[in-house]
């Protein structure tokens, strides 16, 4: 089981609003909501050495400098999961290890996952390495790197946590209606969400296709209700 995390809500706009304008206030917003979830999961302390060094050495000129400080979103989020879950058999492993951008294409490394020796792994999504640099994916990018590990390791299935149950006939924050599509293809979900349908990065949903990986969607706020399925599924598209 390896689990991809994304950074915790709205903390990769503020990571990016501040490497347009060092104001504090945006870092200072940054550490209250990370402290909030610190005190909601009740972990003893949190350490935020790595974001502050990031965002003092800021220079907003330098794009690595730039990626560094946004990177930290996931670092951080990935950290207070595996603190919460405090279990020595779940390993935290740095995504700079696992993909890396190879003359812009995507390469995992496999053995950085299998070589480990817990079966439970944590990393971060949304962030690969780029010549020996942390480099990041394009924003919503963690769907895709978790595509990229799903289809190396050969999942048997990719699950895709978010705030919804699935894909809707439209858009379920402004449509009341909008009905939840319970299986689609592959294609369909594709073409849905190159429109603009937010629940699924485009780039992570052809590399399943092609490995045959089936990707459920299932929403993290409630994990027993009806969620969708996209498979290559010949039955008719039930929305
Ligand atoms: N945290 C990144 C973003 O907001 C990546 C992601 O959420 O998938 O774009
Ligand atoms: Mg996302």
């Amino acid at each position: 089981i390896i689990i991809i995390v994304s950074a915790v809500k709205n903390v990769t706009n503020l990571l990016i609003k501040l490497t347009l304008d060092k104001n504090q206030e945006y870092y200072d917003k940054i550490i209250e909501i990370h402290q909030k979830v610190v005190n909601q999961i009740e972990i003893e302390k949190f350490d935020f050495t790595k974001l502050y060094q990031y965002y003092e050495e800021l220079d907003l000129s330098n794009e690595q400098s730039k990626n560094n400080l946004i990177s930290q979103g996931e670092y951080m989020s990935s950290k207070l999961l595996h603190q919460y879950l405090a279990d020595d058999n779940i390993s935290l492993v740095n995504a700079k290890n696992i993909i890396k951008n190879v003359d812009n294409k995507y390469v995992c490394n496999k053995n950085t996952i299998i070589n480990q020796k817990n079966k439970v792994i944590i990393t971060q999504g949304f962030v690969e390495e780029k010549n020996n640099q942390i480099d990041l994916l394009s924003r919503g990018g963690s769907d895709t790197s978790g595509s990229i590990i799903a289809v190396e390791l050969q999942a048997e299935r990719y699950e895709i946590w978010t705030d919804v149950n699935g894909i809707y006939s439209a858009d379920p924050n402004k449509i009341k209606n909008a009905k939840l599509i319970q299986n689609i293809s592959y294609k369909l979900s594709q073409e849905l969400s190159a429109m603009g349908a937010k629940v699924l990065h485009p780039f992570c949903i052809l590399p399943c296709e092609n490995a045959k990986i089936p990707i459920i969607i299932k929403n993290t706020f409630d994990n027993n209700l009806q969620n969708t399925l996209i498979t290559n599924t010949n039955n008719k598209e039930n929305n």
